[in-house]
């Protein structure tokens, strides 16, 4: 039996102790974005009261302060990632700016003929900069079909791949339905052809704590504010062959090494992909977050959300009508459901007058709600400071909007 006090846990959320339109709030929409701990709240705070300075080139104490703060917090992601070197980890706005930054650096080393493999279960984020990159180099997409359940074909997965393939995509966690792919697997076999891989790890990042070295993964990629940090800041895991390979996405400041108006000469890892000033605040706030978790640790986090995940399951089924999307067994504590007869929105609006936050619609992943025919899903997310008692608070309002709607 794992320990787990909740009760404590929750008394570090200030926002869990809201009121929404008269109700509690029961927060269950942790897939779009987390909750922030004072612990994390007190870092921000912290930071603009008593060093904020812009970092790398200020001789002044401040800009010295800053400048460390900034350095450790991309320590502490490393030691969590388990990379190999500290200049493997490149600060940026969050999973999306990391997967266009990759994305721009594949445009100059595809050409027509080759192709990159995405999968049908991918945020829109991870299928949109692969696009354009095929429309700008004449690459072709190809992609790894899902079956009912929600999860991938293997089989389909392997068939695709070939000489031609330079890049395969998935994410490690789909957001939509919170299936867990076998991204060892996909890694290993991707390889075999020669072919580099970037995992999105934004959905996995805060249930499951991902081995890079482990996995043998070339491109990592995941956002601070999924994981109880801000938003704005997240970061891209990258082997160094392969960043140093890639030319830098964006130029500017802070990642040249000399500038002449002949030639300029770029910085080296992490910098030569960190142009301008950066998130300072949020990057040592997202150091701050992952030592917040790190210190319930990611076992207890997701035995816990297990055990929230087979009990809301459970009692969803007991309701009429209710159809869950995506039932793999290896899922994270998301559930996406549909009631017969219902539209999702109106059911989160109603949902919302209770007290109750949870996603409605194709959660930026449409082709998923094109291959189950729904317009979108209600989709309930768990983190690890949700309780049983929410999830019946939950429950008597899906029963009260069903009641109203149907
Ligand atoms: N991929 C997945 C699987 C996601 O869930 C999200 C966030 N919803 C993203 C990518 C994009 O992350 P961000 O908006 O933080 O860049």
């Amino acid at each position: 039996e794992i320990s787990f006090d909740v009760e404590k846990i929750r008394k570090d959320f200030p926002i869990l102790q809201r009121e929404i339109n008269g109700n509690p709030l029961v927060y269950f929409d942790n897939a779009a974005t987390s909750q922030t701990p004072q612990q994390v709240i007190d870092v921000i705070v912290n930071y603009y009261s008593n060093y904020n300075a812009n970092i790398h080139r200020g001789v002044h104490y401040l800009s010295q302060v800053a400048t460390d703060k900034y350095e450790q917090a991309r320590e502490t992601i490393r030691a969590h990632f388990n990379a190999a070197h500290v200049h493997e980890i490149i600060l940026t706005s969050g999973t999306t700016h990391s997967i266009n930054l990759v994305a721009s650096g594949f445009s100059t080393m595809l050409e027509k003929g080759d192709e990159i493999i995405v999968s049908a279960l991918e945020h829109h984020s991870n299928i949109v900069p692969w696009q354009m990159l095929c429309e700008k180099t004449g690459a072709e997409l190809k992609v790894i079909p899902m079956t009912s359940l929600g999860e991938l074909s293997f089989e389909e997965y392997a068939k695709l791949l070939s000489d031609r393939t330079k890049l395969v995509v998935v994410n490690h966690v789909s957001n939509a339905l919170g299936t867990i792919n076998p991204i060892e697997k996909i890694i290993k076999k991707a390889h075999e052809v020669g072919a580099a891989v970037l995992i999105d790890g934004a959905q996995a990042a805060p249930h499951i704590k991902a081995d890079v070295q482990a996995l043998d993964v070339d491109f990592y990629t995941m956002s601070a504010h999924k994981v109880c940090g801000p938003t704005g800041v997240g970061m891209l895991y990258g082997k160094e062959e392969w960043l140093t390979k890639l030319p830098p996405y964006q130029g500017g400041g802070e990642m040249i090494d000399q500038v002449s108006f002949e030639k300029t000469t770029y910085a080296g890892l992490p910098h030569k992909f960190e142009a301008g000033t950066p998130n300072i605040c949020g990057g040592i706030a997202f150091g701050a977050a992952l030592d917040y978790m790190n210190g319930i640790g990611f076992d207890q986090i997701a035995a816990y959300e297990e055990k929230l995940l087979h009990y809301a399951t459970d009692k969803l089924l007991e309701i009429d009508g209710v159809k869950i999307i995506g039932t793999s067994k290896q899922k994270t504590a998301v559930i996406s459901f549909n009631i017969h007869g219902v539209h999702p929105y109106d059911m989160g609006t109603i949902m919302d007058k209770l007290g109750i936050a949870v996603r409605t619609g194709h959660h930026c992943a449409q082709p998923i709600m094109d291959y189950y025919h729904v317009p979108g899903t209600i989709r309930a997310s768990f983190s690890f400071y949700n309780t049983k008692e929410e999830i019946d608070l939950f429950i008597k309002a899906v029963n009260k909007a069903k009641m109203m709607l149907s």
